[in-house]
């Protein structure tokens, strides 16, 4: 190993270069493991691919970029030298393989240190890179999940299914969460059953309010830089008070488990107009950037439930969709990318109707989680799952144009969790492999989650007619274009059932009426 030497640019030059990404704000990062600051040099780069590869919301920009100018400065308040290329930067080239080519040239590093992306896409990059300049590049396991890929590999083995379930209930086992003498604390795995009321007529209680941070100096001249360079991507950065800190994401979680979870988990599924954060945690954003680590926003999940602050099913709720649904989820993208990008198990073709990037539509319950996510960057899991996901399973738009959407719209969108949950569990697009059966229902479901339909011109219980809601005329439309495939499944028995008591008339009239509502959205019909 040779010692310090000095380049050209103004950073020493290094020994190794840790890479270190935009999502992956952690001083404790596995690249750090055995480097050192007097040697070894940090790289990092913002680059304009990142925000136009899909058509990136101005919140979900503004988050990545004002979290890492803070992550830079306090990496140098850390004693490293960090080589750090901003948007603006005179010829700053755009991607980061250009960057970072560059980046070896002026530095000339032995080695690049690489804590494992998130996404399958970035990694080959960075692996093209090192190939390219002839560099050793050491990629180190990446330590916020409490699994690795390898081990949901190892569990994926010969199986023919594969079910959060089962994966959820090892990792509780192997990592001793809410068990007690081998077997789970309360004698349940799951509490689905508590965790599925709507808010009544009267609506929610007072709902404690999420913490808010106030852009300080650095994070306004990042909505600054955003606000003028994006000005024509979507979203608004007027609410913007996410955490861009791993302090501020520390008082986000506190709040949560003093405030919310309690909550949790009793309205997990309910809607409410207006009502974008009710009692989620909005910690997304926070773990996805590495700030926190799933690890001890579960643990403290778990010690509010032992000091009698929650209850166990808000708690098991919460904990299920850390521990289970987001290591699930990653396991699945990894075993499967990148042919996982291209499926389309059930043919869907239609475009995304434009509205979903100014939500001008009549549906209540659709605009108004359209409205919500465009102002904020957040909606939560059933305004993704249940109003626009539905909506797109049912109209059958081309999963990939749900995927880009996703992917643009929310400051938690990275693509190793947003694309299993578009295409795998809200499209069903991989044709069952993240989920038992399609997510299908009619407008009476989001009566029944939410009040909504009070304020709409469409009746949930019609199908056909003037008042018709499109959510029921599509859902009925969605099992009869599928109704072969779906009858293999014995998770629609009952759905298909109910299909099957329409008659030839009756279910000619609902295809009409799809195909007139799919004319009105710009959803020219391909697809019969
Ligand atoms: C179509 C679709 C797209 C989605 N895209 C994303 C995305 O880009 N990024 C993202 O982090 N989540 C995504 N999710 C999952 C989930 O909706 C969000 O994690 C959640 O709404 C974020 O809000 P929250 O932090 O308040 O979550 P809470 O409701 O408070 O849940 C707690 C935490 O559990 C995790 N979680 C919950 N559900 C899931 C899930 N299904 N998969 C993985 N982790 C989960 C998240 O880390 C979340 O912060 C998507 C879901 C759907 C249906
Ligand atoms: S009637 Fe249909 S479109 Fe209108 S709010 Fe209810 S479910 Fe949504």
């Amino acid at each position: 190993m040779s010692g310090a030497r000095v380049s050209g640019g103004g950073m020493p030059a290094t020994r190794r270069l840790l890479v270190v990404l935009g999502d992956q704000l952690d001083l404790q990062a596995a690249c750090f493991d055995d480097a050192d600051p007097q040697y070894d040099g940090v790289w990092m780069a913002e680059v304009a691919e990142e925000s136009t590869h899909v058509w990136s919301s101005k919140p979900r920009i503004a988050l990545f970029l004002a979290a890492m100018r803070h992550h830079r400065d306090a990496l140098r308040r850390a004693g490293w030298a960090v080589d750090y290329r901003q948007l603006d930067d005179e010829g700053n080239r755009g991607t980061l393989a250009a960057e970072l080519r560059e980046a070896i040239k002026r530095l000339r590093p032995e080695a690049l240190v690489l804590t494992a992306p998130g996404d399958w896409r970035v990694l080959e990059s960075i692996k093209a890179v090192a190939a390219e300049t002839g560099l050793p590049l050491d990629i180190r396991e990446d330590r916020h999940f409490f699994s690795s890929v390898r081990e949901f590999a190892a569990h994926a083995k010969g199986r023919k299914q594969l079910r959060l379930e089962y994966w959820y209930r090892e990792l509780r086992q192997r990592h001793g969460i809410l068990m007690a003498d081998g077997q789970p604390v309360g004698g349940q795995w799951n509490f689905d059953a508590d965790n599925r009321e709507s808010f009544g007529k009267d609506g929610p209680p007072p709902i404690p309010p999420p913490a808010r941070f106030e852009p300080d100096a650095l994070t306004r001249e990042v909505l600054r830089l955003v606000g003028e360079r994006f000005a024509l991507h979507p979203g608004s950065l007027a609410s913007f008070a996410w955490p861009v800190t791993r302090a501020q994401a520390l008082q986000s979680l506190a709040r949560f488990i003093d405030e919310r979870l309690p909550h949790f988990g009793q309205w997990q599924d309910a809607l409410w107009t207006g009502e974008v954060w009710l009692f989620h945690s909005h910690l997304a954003a926070a773990l996805n950037l590495k700030l926190l680590t799933a690890r001890e926003v579960v643990l403290a999940a778990q010690d509010a439930y032992e000091k009698g602050k929650a209850p166990l099913s808000s708690v098991e709720g919460f904990i299920r969709q850390i521990l289970g649904w987001r290591e699930y989820v990653r396991g699945i993208y990894w075993m499967h990318m990148p042919q996982y990008l291209e499926r389309n198990a059930l043919g869907a073709t239609r475009p995304l109707p434009a509205f979903f990037w100014d939500a001008k539509t009549d549906m209540a319950c659709l605009r108004d989680a359209l409205e919500l996510t465009l102002a904020h960057g957040y909606a939560h899991h059933i305004q993704r799952l249940m109003v626009t996901g539905l909506y797109a399973l049912l109209l059958g738009v081309d999963p990939k144009a749900v995927h880009g959407w996703y992917l643009s719209v929310y400051v938690d969108a990275v693509e190793w969790v947003e694309l299993p949950n578009t295409l795998g569990m809200s499209q069903f697009a991989d044709g069952g492999l993240m989920a038992s059966k399609p997510y299908a229902a009619s407008g009476k479901y989001l009566q029944r989650m939410g009040n909504h339909c009070k304020g709409c011109r469409y009746d949930p219980a019609q199908a056909t007619g003037d008042r018709a809601c499109p959510y029921t005329t599509l859902y009925w439309d969605f099992l009869l274009r599928h109704e072969e495939a779906l009858a293999k499944n014995p998770r629609m028995v009952m759905q298909v059932k109910n299909l099957k008591r329409l008659d030839e008339g009756r279910r000619e009239a609902i295809r009409a009426q799809a195909r007139k509502h799919a004319a009105l959205v710009g959803g020219a019909d391909e697809q019969g």
